[in-house]
C-alpha cells in the first residue's frame, strides 16, 4: 500500500539571483510498513526530499501525497496539524531542549498537540522505557550520553503515534556502538509495522532497509528492493 507517493517534485533555493535546484522532477512511492533507506552523496538532495516527503518544508513545484491526500495543498492549520499527529522526525543534530527532562522532551509534542496531561506522561515514560532510558527520564540532555540524547529524540518522535518515522543521518553523531543500538531499536519499530524513511551515508545502516532508494544530483538514480532485515544477514 503507497503511504506517500511524489509526481514531478521539484525544490529550487534562491541564492541572490542564482536559483538552486535541489529536487528536479521526483517521481516517487513509499510503501506502508517499509524501512525506507535514502542514500547518496553529500548535496544531492536528500535531506530536502525527506523535508518535502515530510511536509515540513514547502516545494516549488509538483504534487506530494499522503495516502492520496495532497498535503502539498494543505493549509497552514491542515499541515501543522499533519506534522504533529501523521509524522515524526528524528533529526541527526539531535536538538533536545536543553531546559527540559528528557521526560519533558518526550512529552512535549503531546502537550503540543493538545492532549490531556496523564495520558502524555504515562506514554512518554512508556517510551522511554521501551528505548532503555527510563532511569534517565528526569535528567537533562546535557546529563546524558550522545547515543541516549538520539533515544529520548526517537521516543520523541514517537510520542503522537505517527504513522511515518522520518530520520535524517540519526546515527551520523554517534559512536558505532550507540549507533548500532539505534538503527537495532528502528528496526524493532519497524517490524512492528511502523513504517520509517531514514537518510544515511552509513552502510550498516543501508542494511536495515526493505528498499534503498540511491539520490544524485536532485533525483532518483537507481532503487533497490532488499527485503526485510535479519541480524543473519
Ligand atoms: P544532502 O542532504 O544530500 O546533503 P541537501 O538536501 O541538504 O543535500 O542539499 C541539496 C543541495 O541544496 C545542496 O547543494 C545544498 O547546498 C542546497 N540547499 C539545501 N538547503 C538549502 C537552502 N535552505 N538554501 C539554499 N540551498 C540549499
Ligand atoms: P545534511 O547533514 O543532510 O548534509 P546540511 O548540513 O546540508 O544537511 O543542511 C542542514 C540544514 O541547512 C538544512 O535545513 C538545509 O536546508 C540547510 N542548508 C543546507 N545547505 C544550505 C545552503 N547552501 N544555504 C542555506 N541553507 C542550507
Amino acid at each position: 500500500v503507497v503511504i506517500i507517493e511524489a509526481v514531478n517534485l521539484c525544490k529550487s533555493y534562491s541564492m541572490g539571483t542564482e536559483q538552486f535546484h535541489a529536487a528536479k522532477g521526483v517521481n516517487l512511492q513509499l510503501y506502508e510498513g517499509d524501512f525506507t533507506v535514502i542514500m547518496g552523496s553529500s548535496g544531492s538532495g536528500k535531506s530536502t526530499l525527506l523535508y518535502l516527503l515530510s511536509g515540513l518544508d514547502t516545494i516549488t513545484s509538483g504534487e506530494v501525497y499522503f495516502k492520496g491526500q495532497r498535503i502539498d495543498q494543505y493549509s497552514e492549520k491542515e499541515i501543522t496539524d499533519f506534522r504533529s499527529n501523521k509524522i515524526g522526525y528524528v533529526y541527526q543534530s539531535i536538538n533536545l531542549i536543553p531546559d527540559f527532562t528528557l521526560l519533558e522532551n518526550v512529552a512535549f509534542p503531546g502537550y503540543v498537540a493538545g492532549r490531556g496531561k496523564s495520558e502524555i506522561n504515562i506514554q512518554a515514560m512508556t517510551l522511554l522505557q521501551m528505548m532503555g532510558i527510563a532511569e534517565q527520564a528526569d535528567r537533562l540532555p546535557s546529563q546524558v550520553s550522545g547515543g541516549q540524547q538520539q533515544r529520548a529524540a526517537i521516543a520523541r518522535a514517537l510520542i503522537n503515534s505517527p504513522e511515518v518515522i522520518f530520520a535524517d543521518e540519526p546515527t551520523g553523531a554517534l559512536s558505532q556502538e550507540q549507533g548500532t543500538i539505534i538503527l537495532d531499536i528502528l528496526t524493532e519499530m519497524n517490524q512492528k509495522s511502523q513504517s520509517i524513511v531514514m537518510v544515511t551515508h552509513d552502510i550498516k545502516a543501508a542494511c536495515r532497509a526493505d528498499r534503498l532508494i540511491l539520490v544524485k544530483d536532485g533525483n532518483i538514480d537507481g532503487i533497490l528492493e532488499l527485503g526485510k532485515y535479519s541480524p543473519d544477514q
